[in-house]
């Protein structure tokens, strides 16, 4: 088994944090602690488990998390205990090559995606009855178990490999999608997610920052969720805007923010400089970029009682000025990940919503995926990323050999 996986020493990561500081190069230098290693293939651990050899994965936000090493010393993630290596890679499609005695739902030759990555109950090898609340519901992402030992060899690979091992209620077979389009469900599922914890209601004026890969995908889940709101879009990126439009934006604001946020909404605006507040606003903000700042200007860009959705993040500590929570009124809501929706009055995984609106041919899923590299070129894709040029959504590994 081949792997590309992030090793938690913490002399590496304190190399990479000082010395990138200098120059961008150590990312992909020896100090890395980014290993790409062939093992010998595990055996299944259980007998509800499958191989799975992987076609294609797409790279995430999380996966350069790991691969810049950019998570800070006090995030609430570091107290967790966790296993030592990160094998990178969950969004992914591959191809059933083994499976246990007790397998039920997958044979051999399936195309499959991976619909947990976080660590769970179900991934940890826990029975079904000694599974936490939230594992239970559905929403393994939210594990309460997250910091307990895992009972087998968890996460045997992932998707930036040949192949990985998982038990098979990690799985969601893919038939009926073409490659491309089985390794956006992820983060596809990202944005759906973020958007079904709050719609927003007819004649509603939302706010999408950022249209990176979720942002896009939010933009266009929001339109199908309610076709009578209006999206207006931030991102400082005009080749984005474009594709943003094609997808369902109503609106791309220009120029500087607090103006265009107050041009676009009617807001009335005071104050100067770095101290500006409106009064009036956006209904819903979904924050998709989660930079240092932000949270400070988004709270002042939603209307009283607004809600602030905030699905970007970064790994580090951050300030900011509290006053628009209570003063305004307003709710945030943290969203990550995937999990068990309420949707059309019945309890479906967000997977499986995204898959089944992809079957009706109901998503745009062109025009997303915009570079393609070899899985031995990995350092040269996650090099692509970090540079970031600006036709940059969803670069993909081909990991077929
Ligand atoms: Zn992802
Ligand atoms: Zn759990």
């Amino acid at each position: 088994m081949k792997s590309i996986y992030f090793e938690g020493d913490i002399l590496k990561i304190g190399l990479i944090k000082v010395m990138s500081k200098f120059s961008k190069k150590a990312y992909h230098s020896k100090i890395s602690p980014i290993k790409f290693k062939t093992f010998e293939d595990p055996k299944l651990p259980k007998e509800d488990w499958v191989r799975v050899k992987n076609i294609e994965t797409g790279i995430c936000g999380s996966d350069m998390t790991f691969y810049t090493c950019a998570q800070g010393p006090s995030t609430a993630f570091l107290p967790i205990p966790c296993s030592k290596i990160t094998y990178l890679g969950h969004e992914t499609v591959g191809e059933v090559v083994e499976v246990g005695s007790k397998v039920k739902n997958f044979k051999v030759g399936d195309r499959v995606c991976m619909n947990k990555y976080m660590a769970c109950c179900d991934l940890k090898g826990y029975d079904k009855q000694d599974e936490c609340e939230m594992c239970k519901a559905g929403n393994y992402a939210d594990c309460e178990n997250y910091g307990e030992p895992s009972k087998v060899n968890i996460y045997a690979g992932a998707g930036m490999g040949d192949s990985y091992l998982a038990p098979e209620g990690q799985l969601l077979s893919v038939e009926g999608l073409t490659d491309d389009e089985a390794v956006l469900i992820e983060p596809f599922a990202v944005s759906l997610h973020a958007a079904l914890k709050r719609v927003p209601k007819e004649g509603e004026k939302v706010l999408v920052v950022g249209a990176g890969m979720i942002g896009l995908g939010l933009i266009q889940f929001l339109k199908i969720l309610q076709p009578k709101c209006k999206v207006y879009v931030m991102e400082r990126n005009p080749n984005k805007h474009e594709f943003a439009k094609k997808l369902g934006a109503d609106e791309i604001l220009v120029g500087e923010p607090y103006e265009a946020v107050k041009n676009a909404t009617g807001a009335k605006m005071y104050g100067k400089g770095g101290n500006r507040m409106l009064l009036g606003g956006f209904d819903v903000i979904y924050d998709c970029v989660g930079k240092r700042t932000m949270l400070n200007d988004t709270l002042r860009w939603l209307k009283a009682q607004g809600t602030l959705v905030k699905i970007g993040y970064q790994m580090t500590k951050t300030k900011f000025d509290e006053t628009p929570i209570w003063w305004q009124g307003l709710t945030i809501i943290g969203a990550d990940s995937h999990g068990m929706e309420n949707y059309n009055g019945k309890k479906i995984s967000t997977f499986e919503i995204v898959k089944d609106m992809m079957l009706k041919k109901q998503l745009i899923t062109d025009g997303f995926i915009t570079h393609r590299f070899k899985l031995n070129d990995y350092k040269k894709a996650f090099k692509l990323l970090i540079e970031n040029p600006k036709d940059t959504i969803k670069v993909v590994l081909d990991c077929t050999e």
